[in-house]
C-alpha cells in the first residue's frame, strides 16, 4: 500500500488542480475527502443512530471486514492487474475499464470481456486509437452500450488532451473525463492512487443501510448524502482501494439482496438491522416463555433512532411503509417503486441471399449514431405502431424490406418467425421475427440488390460474420428464434449445395416458401441457419 500512497502523493504533485476537491465541494455535494466532507444536517439522535461515531468502532468494523476480505475475496483479473502493474496510469486505465464495464453487469459476464478487452487493447494510448466499430463489435452483448463508446472517447481525450497522463485525483477524474461519474472516480481513485475516498454503489448501499438502519427511499438526496458521509468516513485511510472493495464484495457476496448470510458476515457486531432482527427474536421468545430475554449486545448505548420512534427522521424506515418482521434485516434498504419499463413492438425481418461464393449471407443495417443501441447493426426493422394489425403490420414490413432488396418481394415470402422479447432497462421490447428468403436469377437479383443495397449502413454477413459483428444480444435471440424455426421442422431442410433442400425440394425459386399457409408461419422460410 505505501507505493500506491507515494504514488497518490506524487500523482496529486504532478497534478496542479489537485484543489479538485474544495471547487468540487463548492460545486455542491462533489467533495469526496471524508475529513473535509460535510455532514448532511441532523439531529443529533440521528446522528448516533445512523452513524459511526465511535472511533473505536470505525476502527474495528475495518479491520474485522479486511481481515474477511484478505481471507475470502474473489480471484478476479482486474484486482490482479491493480495489484501486480506498477505503472500508475496503466493500473488505472485497468481499474477504470473493469469499473465501466461492472456498472449494471454481473461479474461473472464480465470476467470474459474484460479479459479481451485487456489483450486487445492494454493501454489508453491502444484504446484511443481503436475505431468505434471495433468497441462495439468487441462490447457485443454486454449492453448499456453508450459505455464503451463513452470510454474510448474518454481515453482519446486522455491522449490528445491529457498528454496522455490519466488525472490524479477522483475529483479530477470526474471533472476530466466523459462517463466517469462521483463513484467510478472513487473507485479509481482509491484502488489505483492510493486516495482515501469512499464508494457508494449498490451493494455498498445495501450494506450501509442495513448497519446502520437508514430506510428511508436510498434515492432521496438525504438518504444520498448520508450515504456518502458514512462511506468516506469508514473508508481505511491505510488501504482504501481495499477497503471500498472489500464493501463491495461484502454486498455481492454476503450481504445480498434476498438471502443475506448474516451469520457469515464478518460486520454483524456492527449491523444494526441484525440486532433489531435479533432483538424482535428474543422479544418474541421472551413472550412465549415468560422469561426476561437479554437485549442484543451490540452498541448498547444507541438501541433506536430517537427521532424515528418520534416520527421526524429522514432516514429511519417511513412511517407509510413501516418494519416488516417477514423481511428481516432486508428492510434495508427501501427504494422507490421501480418505473415500468415501456412495452413496444417492432417488426423485424431476417433476409436471407446466398452469396457470391454459394454460402448463406443475411443483410444487416446499421443503427442510428444516437439513442438507444447506437450505431450497433441489426436485421432490417421496423417499430410497429399500438394495435396495428399482423396484416398491416406485413405489409409495411414488406415496403420497407423491399427498399433494401430494390425489388418487388410477394406478401406470402414472408413468414412470421414467431415473437422474441427482450427487456432493455426502459423499454419491453417485443420483436415481431419475420423471415424471407431471396431467390431466382442469382446473378441479375444479386447485382440488382448489390446496388440498392450500396449504403454505408448496410451489409451482407455470413453467420460467423454476424456472430463477430456488434449486433446487440436482442438481434442474437432473434437469429436463435429464426434457426429452432428452420432447423425444427418448421422450415424447409438443410439447404445444400445447387440450391436444393436435403428432401430434395427446389429452394432457387423467387418465393421458396409454400404461399399456403403464410400467416400462421407454417411450413415456410428459411433453410437451416446451423
Ligand atoms: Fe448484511 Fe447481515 Fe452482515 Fe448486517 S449482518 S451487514 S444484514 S450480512
Ligand atoms: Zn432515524
Amino acid at each position: 500500500m505505501s507505493k500506491l500512497r507515494a504514488a497518490a502523493r506524487s500523482r496529486r504533485g504532478l497534478q496542479p488542480g489537485a484543489g479538485g476537491a474544495r471547487r468540487a465541494a463548492a460545486r455542491g455535494g462533489e467533495d469526496a475527502s471524508p475529513r473535509k466532507g460535510m455532514l448532511p444536517p441532523v439531529s443529533a439522535q440521528q446522528s448516533a443512530y445512523h452513524l459511526f461515531s465511535h472511533p473505536a468502532e470505525t476502527e474495528a468494523f475495518r479491520k474485522n471486514l479486511l481481515t474477511w476480505y484478505d481471507k475470502c475475496k474473489r480471484d478476479l483479473p482486474w484486482r490482479k492487474l491493480a495489484a501486480s502493474e506498477s505503472d500508475t496510469n496503466r493500473r488505472a486505465y485497468a481499474v477504470w475499464v473493469s469499473e465501466i464495464m461492472l456498472q449494471q453487469t454481473q461479474v461473472a459476464t464480465v470476467i470474459d470481456y474484460y479479459n479481451r478487452w485487456m489483450q486487445k487493447w492494454p493501454t489508453l494510448q491502444a484504446l484511443a486509437k481503436a475505431s468505434l466499430e471495433e468497441v462495439n463489435e468487441l462490447w457485443a452483448g454486454l449492453g448499456y452500450y453508450s459505455r464503451g463508446k463513452r470510454l474510448q472517447e474518454a481515453a482519446q481525450k486522455v491522449v490528445s488532451e491529457l498528454a496522455g497522463q490519466m488525472p490524479g485525483t477522483a475529483e479530477e477524474l470526474q471533472k476530466l473525463l466523459p462517463g466517469v461519474g462521483r463513484y467510478t472516480a472513487g473507485a479509481i481513485a482509491s484502488i489505483s492512487y492510493g486516495q482515501a475516498t469512499g464508494v457508494v454503489d449498490g451493494n455498498v448501499i445495501r450494506v450501509l443501510c442495513r448497519v446502520r438502519c437508514i430506510g428511508a427511499d436510498a434515492s432521496s438526496l438525504a438518504v444520498t448524502d448520508r450515504l456518502w458521509y458514512l462511506a468516506n468516513a469508514l473508508v481505511d485511510p491505510a488501504r482504501p482501494g481495499d477497503f471500498n472493495q472489500a464493501m463491495m464484495e461484502l454486498g455481492a457476496t454476503v450481504c445480498t439482496p434476498r438471502a443475506p448470510l448474516c451469520t457469515a458476515c464478518p460486520v454483524k457486531q456492527h449491523c444494526r438491522a441484525r440486532c433489531r432482527v435479533e432483538n424482535e427474536l428474543q422479544s418474541a421468545s421472551k413472550r412465549l416463555l415468560g422469561e426476561a430475554a437479554p437485549r442484543c449486545p451490540q452498541v448498547p448505548d444507541v438501541e433506536e433512532c430517537a427521532a424515528g420512534a418520534a416520527g421526524n427522521c429522514s432516514l429511519c424506515l417511513p412511517a407509510t411503509e413501516p418494519w416488516d418482521s417477514s423481511l428481516g434485516v432486508a428492510n434495508f434498504p427501501r427504494r422507490a417503486a421501480k418505473k415500468q419499463p415501456r412495452a413496444e413492438r417492432t417488426a423485424t425481418c431476417v433476409l436471407q441471399r446466398r452469396g457470391p461464393r454459394g454460402e448463406s449471407e443475411y443483410l444487416i443495417v446499421q443503427r442510428p449514431g444516437s439513442g438507444l443501441l447506437a450505431g450497433l447493426w441489426e436485421f432490417p426493422s421496423l417499430p410497429s405502431g399500438p394495435g396495428l394489425k399482423e396484416k398491416q403490420q406485413r405489409e409495411a414490413l414488406l415496403g420497407h424490406v423491399q427498399a433494401w432488396t430494390g425489388e418487388a418481394v410477394a406478401r406470402g415470402c414472408l413468414q412470421r418467425v414467431g415473437e422474441v422479447v427482450h427487456i432493455f432497462s426502459h423499454i419491453h421490447q417485443t420483436y415481431v421475427v419475420y423471415s424471407l428468403l431471396l431467390g431466382g436469377d442469382e446473378k441479375t437479383a444479386l447485382g440488382r440488390r448489390d446496388e440498392a443495397l450500396a449504403r454505408p449502413a448496410s451489409r451482407w454477413v455470413t453467420q460467423a460474420e454476424f456472430q463477430k459483428s456488434a449486433v446487440s444480444t436482442a438481434m442474437k435471440k432473434v437469429w436463435k428464434a429464426c434457426e429452432r424455426q428452420s432447423c425444427e421442422g418448421r422450415g424447409p431442410a438443410k439447404l445444400q449445395e445447387g440450391g436444393t433442400a436435403r428432401n430434395g425440394t427446389a429452394v432457387s425459386s423467387r418465393c421458396p416458401a409454400p404461399p399456403s399457409t403464410p400467416e400462421t408461419g407454417r411450413g415456410g422460410g428459411l433453410p437451416c441457419m446451423r
